[in-house]
């Protein structure tokens, strides 16, 4: 018995983490059901037509929501500029993206990039998957050279073809997250939006991702970086 104890212990250190983790998510299931009954929004993708010169509403929700819940900080919003891997327009030219930072190398950082993630594409109560993207009205995330996007809902983080040799980590998406807003979430017109989810929830969400529960966000000028301007 001695001797087992140690591995015991070791196996109970390596367990717990995994447990809560996938006791975390079914609460975090189970918190949607603040939004059962409730029409749940349609899969949407809006490209970027011109620059509009400022962010919209619904993303500076996003962003402040971000600050509540998550740790890590703003890289900016707005930026009127082509997208770094092509020709259109990025969907930041009109104030529709916020680039959150975490960096992949930070085991931390990776673990609350990787469960924000999971939390926008889980499926709600009714089996819905991506719920929470959906009512937030998020049509695309970049995420360490993978992508999700609501042309391809059902393809969960696919590979992201930017990646590749002698791209930076920044175009790889390995040093921040990359979320866009169709129009209707950049409005705030989306259910997550319109509908004031319980206090409860929020709450609950910010344990689950690690986040403070308050407002943690830190200017993004304070970070060395330029307020309201993208710069990815
Ligand atoms: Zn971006």
């Amino acid at each position: 018995m001695k001797r087992t104890l140690p591995l015991m212990c070791l196996l109970v250190f390596l367990l717990i983490p995994q447990t809560a983790s996938a006791a975390a998510f079914n609460r975090l299931t189970a918190q949607m059901d603040a939004f059962a009954g409730r029409a749940l929004d349609s899969y949407h993708y809006d490209y970027a037509r011109g620059c509009t010169g400022h962010v919209q509403r619904g993303t500076l929700a996003l962003q402040s929501w971000l600050g509540h819940h998550v740790p890590g900080v703003s890289w900016g919003t707005y930026n009127c500029r082509r997208i770094r891997s092509g020709s259109i327009l990025s969907l930041h030219a009109e104030g529709r993206a916020v680039d959150w930072h975490l960096d992949v190398r930070k085991p931390a950082d990776r673990a609350a990039a990787n469960r924000l993630v999971r939390a926008f594409l889980a499926p709600d109560a009714a089996g819905r998957p991506t719920a929470m993207a959906r009512r937030m009205g998020i049509q695309e995330i970049i995420w360490n050279c993978r992508v999700w996007s609501t042309r391809e809902p059902a393809a969960g983080m696919r590979p992201y073809s930017v990646c590749g040799r002698g791209v930076s980590r920044t175009l790889e998406h390995k040093d921040h997250l990359h979320i866009g807003l169709n129009w209707r979430g950049a409005r705030k017109r989306t259910s997550f939006w319109r509908l004031a989810a319980p206090a409860k929830y929020h709450r609950t969400l910010a344990t689950l991702l690690g986040g403070q529960g308050s407002n943690s966000m830190q200017m993004v000028g304070a970070a060395g970086f330029e307020p309201a301007t993208s710069r990815v």
